[in-house]
């Protein structure tokens, strides 16, 4: 059983606390919101008036807040963590951040000689109620297994991102895709309605195709993250058929914000003479456009 502080009573924060209390933790609660507190109070935690109050004789101290500025005034306000903790305390900041906020919190607390893991949380509330999150650990591998028993009460996987900060950039990966491809996703099926064509039809042919497959699992394996851009597909190919379907859309008065992005860059692409290249040559471009790869 751990002593655990646990602020931040939300959506997701009450039952990912909740979780805790049933495996046997002992619980100490704080939210701005005395409600969240009342109610997890009546499942066993103890209550307390603020962050400093909350953390005294806590082996851990998890947040579980809104953004980064909430979680940096939680751990150094006035009445903040920090005044408070134990020497050997572990803070794991559980809550969606920006990646530099959360370096910033984990150089300024290491300064401190104070521990800090950021461990932000894949899928939904549904998940922390059954305790099946996806818990995307980032931290040295002495903090993960330190914090791998609580972390099980909640989630039901653990990814070990590979060292402090990772956890957070992982998950940022993740949501940038999964968002954006949201967006492209609404995109498709609008343009299967004014087709005429049935939307399952469409998922049922995307199924077996890099649609919805991904391109990293399927075509990037063996060509560009291989160096090889001899063409399975090419460039010029994918630029003509991603141009008849915004020009059928433009015929069916269907905007793709995203289908016209798309087109442009393989329209770069080809400027840069690679239309002859493959398709996956369009990670090489993306790269070029970032500085990150010179040609
Ligand atoms: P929420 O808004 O429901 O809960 C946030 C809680 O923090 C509230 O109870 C609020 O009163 C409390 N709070 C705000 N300021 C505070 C302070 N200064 N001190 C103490 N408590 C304070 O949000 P949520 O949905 O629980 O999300 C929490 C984090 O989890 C966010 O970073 C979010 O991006 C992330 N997340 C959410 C989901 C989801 O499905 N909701 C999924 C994955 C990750």
């Amino acid at each position: 059983m751990s002593t655990i502080a646990f602020i931040g009573l939300g959506q997701m924060g009450k039952p990912m606390a909740s979780n805790l209390i049933k495996k046997g933790h002992s619980l100490t609660v704080y939210d701005v919101n005395k409600t969240a507190i009342a109610e997890v109070q009546a499942l066993g935690a103890k209550s307390s008036t603020s962050p400093k109050d909350a953390v005294k004789d806590c082996e851990f101290i998890i947040t579980m807040l809104p953004n980064g500025k909430l979680v940096e005034e939680v751990i150094f306000g006035q009445n903040g963590v920090i005044h408070t903790i134990r020497k050997d305390g572990l803070i794991i900041d559980m809550s969606t951040i920006h990646p530099l906020e959360s370096d910033n919190l984990r150089n300024k607390l290491t300064m401190q000689n104070i521990e800090f893991m950021d461990a932000p949380v894949g899928r939904t509330s549904d998940n922390a109620v059954v305790g099946t999150l996806l818990i995307l650990a980032g931290g040295t591998s002495e903090q993960i297994k330190r914090a791998s028993p609580i972390l099980r009460c909640m989630g039901s996987e653990i990814i070990n991102a590979g060292g402090p900060g990772q956890g957070i950039r992982v998950k940022l990966i993740n949501n940038f895709m999964s968002i954006a491809l949201n967006a492209l996703s609404a995109e498709a099926a609008t343009l299967c309605e004014a087709l005429g064509l049935p939307l399952d039809v469409a998922i049922n042919v995307m199924k077996g195709t890099p649609a919805i497959k991904s391109h990293f699992t399927t075509t990037w394996t063996n060509k560009v993250l291989k160096n090889d851009l001899t063409p399975a597909f090419m460039i010029d190919l994918a630029h003509k058929d991603l141009g008849i379907a915004t020009d059928v859309a433009n015929q069916l008065h269907v905007p793709l914000l995203m289908g016209a992005a798309a087109r442009e860059m393989y329209s770069q692409a080809r400027a840069m003479g690679r239309g002859k290249q493959d398709w996956t040559a369009i990670l090489e471009q993306a790269r070029m456009n970032s500085g990150l790869k010179n040609n």
